[in-house]
């Protein structure tokens, strides 16, 4: 199955993402579990959860199709010890948050070492982070989003991936979500069907398949290796069309939520539906 939707807004209840997402013939939806710009948020409520599940029972969404996205604010390879446990706690909240709503994953940004260690020692506090969290809570399966390589940001390469999973404990709740811009815009060129092979075969060597979790669609409006992180909608941007063509086609990405993040929301109905309607 193909599961092809967009990060939606959750604004006036969580159930409400699941109607929106319905209602742009989505089969796959992120949002966020709660506002992504403040450290605290109330716990759910028991009407809240119910509200929320009743909703995915009623527009058919599995918890295989839905890929919640965490804070921005969470820097889970921070340098500083009393903040690192500030986002360490926040991310375990969010987790116990996505498990009460009866999903499976949680997406996030690994993390920025803001110059003051090294990359490695902040690819090492990430996995910590990731155990500490799975330790802390069920189920959940922690989904590292690759990076455009913005600012301090960790993650912009397979190897950097690849290291943080290397020391998390349990393999089976460690995922990665590949966001299309962040890889062109950190020297992953996707630009032609031979650029788009290698790219995802230097994926399966380093990483492989069975770690993807899901996917994030979106065109660039920076050019290739600039490391700004810019979404465009699809094939207008750097990218164009022909990358976005040749991964629904393809096999590896069956079964996994498919996530549009493209800066002008009413087109998402359109391109959801034009991602459909691309035959094998
Ligand atoms: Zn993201
Ligand atoms: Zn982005």
């Amino acid at each position: 199955m193909k599961y092809i939707g967009a990060h939606i807004s959750s604004s006036g209840g969580l159930e409400k993402a699941v109607l929106r997402a319905f209602k742009i013939r989505a089969t796959a939806f992120s949002f966020f579990t709660r506002n992504q710009r403040q450290w605290t948020t109330p716990p759910l409520t028991e009407k809240k959860i119910y509200n929320f599940k009743q909703s995915c029972i009623k527009y058919k969404f599995t918890p295989q199709q839905i890929l919640p996205h965490s804070s921005y604010l969470i820097n889970l390879g921070h340098p500083i010890d009393y903040l690192l446990e500030k986002s360490r706690n926040a991310f375990i909240d969010e987790m116990i948050r996505c498990s009460q709503l009866g999903l499976i994953f949680l997406n996030f940004h690994p993390g920025s070492h803001l110059n003051k260690i090294t990359e490695s020692d902040c690819l090492l506090r990430i996995s910590e982070s990731i155990n500490i969290a799975l330790k802390n809570t069920k189920n959940i399966i922690a989904v590292i989003e690759n990076t455009a390589g913005q600012g301090t940001n960790v993650g912009y390469c397979f190897e950097h991936l690849s290291e943080i999973i290397k020391n998390v404990d349990d393999k089976a709740r460690v995922g990665v979500c590949i966001d299309t811009c962040h890889l062109f815009v950190s020297g992953y060129d996707l630009r032609t069907l031979d650029n788009c092979e290698k790219t995802f075969k230097k994926f399966n060597d380093l990483i492989g398949f069975k770690y993807l979790k899901g996917i994030h669609l979106n065109d660039s409006k920076k050019i290739f290796n600039s490391r700004v992180d810019r979404h465009e909608n699809l094939g207008i941007g750097e990218i164009g069309e022909l990358a976005f063509k040749w991964i629904i086609k393809n096999k590896n990405f069956y079964n996994i939520p498919m996530i549009l993040e493209t800066v002008d929301s009413t087109l998402w109905e359109k391109e959801i539906a034009w991602l459909r309607s691309q035959k094998i």
